[in-house]
């Protein structure tokens, strides 16, 4: 089984959530079962108790839970169902460990963040990924902000348990336009920068920008953030988000993870994609 984590850096709201669901999508096309789970580090056990003002409506799956809006993209963009054990809150994380502990089950040993809930999060992503052929998961919120740590852990450890060909990381950053016109990598850099310190080193990098990153602004990030120019990505704005995959393909993205992840594409009839 293949796993693709996708973070994000410099700010929240990116498209983050659309990157990984337009991967997810291409990879489905290519005759690939994908499925998906969105990491959520807040400590609301789901998202049914916060306000839609702030945080977007709630969106309810099949199961009855209530989740965050990601989990509709990804349900809308790879035609797959998704339950609650898809999204993973710190809450649910932590509700599960003490519930644990309460009942004796860790045998007098001291309850930790590593390994008690580093390891419960990469529980919850296997079990989640089950029966599928690739899982993404999205980790929320961006990279250096202290609720996210538990689960960028758990990514590190991922990375060193999994087989190099099974395991991709994607970096979402965003790529700002200076006064002269001039598309800035110093975010980007600075945001792989704090995603080494902690151990993790991306494999693609995907520039969120008005428009499709120019290829100076490639060879730049290549450069800086130690990854081939080809592993670099745009994702310029769009009308319709149900264009992005389009877009992303026209780059190579489905190509390109395929033959980092030793994905053969299956000869699928297309009515059965
Ligand atoms: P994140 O997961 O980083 O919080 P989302 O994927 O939820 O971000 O996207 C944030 C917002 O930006 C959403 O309203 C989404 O529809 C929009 N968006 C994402 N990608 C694009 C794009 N390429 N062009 C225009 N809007 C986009």
């Amino acid at each position: 089984r293949k796993f693709i984590f996708v973070t994000g850096g410099v700010m929240s709201g990116l498209g983050k959530g659309i990157t990984a669901a337009s991967t997810g999508r291409l990879l489905s096309n290519a005759g690939f079962d994908v499925t998906a789970v969105k990491i959520d580090p807040y400590l609301n056990v789901d998202a049914g108790t916060m306000n839609p003002y702030q945080h977007g409506e709630v969106y309810v799956l099949k199961d009855g839970g209530e989740v965050d809006l990601d989990l509709g993209n990804y349900e809308r963009f790879l035609g797959v169902d998704m339950t609650s054990d898809h999204n993973v809150t710190t809450g649910k994380t932590y509700q599960h460990v003490i519930q644990k502990e309460r009942a004796g089950d860790y045998l007098g040993k001291t309850v930790q963040i590593i390994p008690h809930v580093t390891d419960d999060i990469k529980r919850r992503v296997r079990e989640a990924a089950e029966g599928s052929d690739v899982c993404i998961i999205e980790v929320g919120g961006t990279v250096g902000d202290i609720e996210g740590m538990p689960f960028l852990e758990s990514l590190r450890q991922f990375a060193h348990e999994e087989e190099d060909d099974d395991i991709l990381f994607t970096h979402v950053t965003l790529i700002p336009y200076s006064k002269n016109g001039e598309q800035k990598t110093k975010p980007t850099q600075h945001s792989v920068k704090e995603l080494r310190s902690i151990g993790l080193q991306p494999d693609i990098l995907v520039g969120r920008s008005p428009d499709k990153l120019d290829p100076e602004t490639k060879e730049k990030i290549a450069l800086f953030c130690d990854v081939p120019t080809e592993a670099v990505f745009s994702n310029p704005d769009v009308e319709d988000i149900y264009h992005v995959p389009l877009m992303v393909e026209e780059e190579g993205l489905d190509e390109y993870v395929m033959e980092r992840l030793d994905l053969e594409e299956e000869a699928l009839p297309p009515a059965e994609r």
